[in-house]
């Protein structure tokens, strides 16, 4: 997972192990000192560093993709199938060895880990099925002898930038498509989370994928601007906060390449008075709280109706009142939050929710946890009552606290919803049919439920937002995820043929 080469912990005594880019191939540590810290979160220590790249490192890994790219674009489908297939049967194997490296860097328990990779996979086996979404059209006899038909060819060396709450996931909505479909990949996961990119590149290797075809460079803002502003990246797929998304827009935008930027949520769920309130409860705790709820599709607004809102709350917090914080290994429901820092900013809104009027319901600050104690812990917190003024209810949480605001009814759910910067996932509950059905025509967000609260839709659909959650009109993954990867070709052709009409300046015009 990490290679031997060193640097001076946070304390300067000791050294550590250092995660290194990946390039051609093979672990490189590039010419940069720079190192950030990779915690175990569950116990609140640094367990080893990550290597930042400088902008010459990113341009030996695009170099890298850009040497490479000839031979994998010219490479027959049927091999580049093969690859996928085996990386997608290494991946089912050993899919244990990853999760436990999610679990220790990531600290998202066990089970949640292994969902996250079968969520992964589901993408790995859609690039399998590669030749059936790239196919070109063929119409004969467009005008006498000449037939018009396309392509869909790759677009080269793609960037990938990817954030530190799926760091296996992510990395897996672009890479196996973009491989497939004969392009070359400049991956650069979070920096703090990055050893599953490291396994899985390392993997697809295992898989028969030469080297080349994927690289890794790790690090912070100097690595992402020297992929933004590289001439031989020719796009970039990105996943992060909304205002990191809005800046790789306009700079790779700027920079005259193709941009999916998928950003920051903030989803809510609509309780209408004749839904079943215990699968709603269920539905609320589970979208609210898994992962600790640094989710981009967790539920962090439930919208109740008034006249069950007292009910629902209740339900929530006696649901709330059996889960269990811990270390991911010890079958616990809720790991620790990413970072120290991280978690004091979360637990910071319970300070907003009180001084802006709302009720704390359950208090996540101090849970009794499975673990050791210096771990990053914040438990599942529930606040009732928030203002839709308040920052608790505006801002992207990303942490276990579940806010409920009660609305009169459908309509003013409805315009709460609508009214938000974001527009990633919603839900609906009710038993009325009419109600989901108007919902799903009348709410301007990407991603909706019925009776379910974390829509992802499966690979073979397309994944993203509306509104600030979404930079680029691509969505990721499924049919728009190949899409995005290759550029259509149209082409005129005519054989041969003694009828053929000699000169003529005039523009083309069908016989
Ligand atoms: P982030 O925006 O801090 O980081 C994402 C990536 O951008 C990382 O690789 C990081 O190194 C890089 N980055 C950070 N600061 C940068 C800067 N100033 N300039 C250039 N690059 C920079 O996000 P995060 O904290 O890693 O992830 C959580 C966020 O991601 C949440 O907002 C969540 O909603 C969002 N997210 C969205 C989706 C989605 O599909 N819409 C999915 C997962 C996560």
């Amino acid at each position: 997972m990490t290679d031997t080469r060193t640097a001076p912990t946070a304390e300067g005594t000791a050294t550590a192990e250092v995660v290194e880019h990946w390039i051609d191939g093979a672990p490189v540590p590039g010419e940069s000192d720079r190192t950030g810290p990779v915690y175990n979160p569950a116990r609140g220590v640094e367990q080893r560093r990550v290597r930042f790249a400088t902008t010459a490192d990113v341009d030996a890994a695009v170099q890298a993709a850009a040497r490479a790219f000839p031979m994998w674009r010219d490479t027959s489908i049927a091999k580049r199938q093969q690859v996928m297939f085996a990386f997608r049967e290494l991946l089912n194997a050993r899919s244990d060895e990853l999760a436990a490296i999610l679990t220790s860097e990531h600290g998202k328990v066990l089970g949640d880990a292994a969902g996250e990779i079968s969520r992964g996979l589901e993408v790995v086996e859609l690039a399998c099925a590669m030749p059936a979404y790239t196919k070109g059209e063929y119409s004969e006899n467009v005008s006498t002898g000449i037939d018009v038909y396309t392509l869909r060819q790759p677009l080269g060396v793609v960037g990938v930038i990817s954030p530190f709450n799926f760091p296996a996931m992510v990395p897996m909505w672009f890479f196996p498509l973009a491989i497939a479909a004969g392009n070359t990949v400049v991956l650069k996961p979070s920096e703090k989370d990055p050893s599953a990119s490291i396994w899985l590149a390392r993997l697809m290797q295992e898989a028969g994928l030469p080297d080349g075809v994927l690289n890794v460079v790790h690090g912070d803002k100097v690595a992402v601007d020297a992929l933004l502003e590289h001439p031989a990246v020719r796009s970039i797929s990105f996943v992060g906060s909304t205002p990191i998304a809005q800046y790789i827009y306009a700079t790779a935008t700027a920079n005259g390449k193709r941009v999916q930027a998928l950003g920051g949520a903030k989803n809510h769920m609509l309780v209408l008075p004749d839904a079943d309130l215990d699968l709603a409860a269920d539905a609320a705790v589970n979208a609210g709280f898994g992962s600790a709820g640094e989710r981009c599709m967790a539920i962090s607004a439930v919208v109740a109706v008034d006249s069950i809102a007292d009910e629902l709350v209740a339900k929530i917090s006696e649901r709330m009142s059996r889960l269990r914080t811990g270390d991911g290994t010890r079958g616990c429901d809720m790991g620790p939050l990413i970072t120290r820092e991280h978690r004091d900013k979360v637990a910071g809104y319970l300070d907003v929710a009180a001084s802006d009027g709302a009720s704390v319901v359950v208090d996540g600050r101090d849970p009794d946890v499975d673990g050791e104690p210096d771990g990053f812990w914040m438990g599942p917190t529930l606040i009732d009552r928030v203002p839709t003024s308040s920052a608790v209810y505006r801002d992207e949480i990303f942490g276990p606290v579940l806010s409920v605001v009660r609305v009169d009814g459908y309509e003013e759910g409805l315009d709460l919803i609508n009214s938000s910067r974001y527009g990633n996932g919603t839900a609906i509950f009710t038993n009325d049919g009419g109600a989901a059905r108007r919902f799903q025509r009348e709410v301007t967000v990407g991603m909706v439920g019925i009776n379910v609260p974390i829509p992802v839709p499966v690979a073979y659909h397309s994944f993203g937002g509306w509104k600030d959650s979404l930079f680029g009109d691509a969505k990721a993954y499924g049919p728009r995820g190949f899409d995005f990867f290759t550029q259509e070709k149209a082409i005129t052709s005519r054989w041969l043929d003694p009828s053929h009409g000699g000169l003529n300046l005039g523009f083309p015009q069908h016989d």
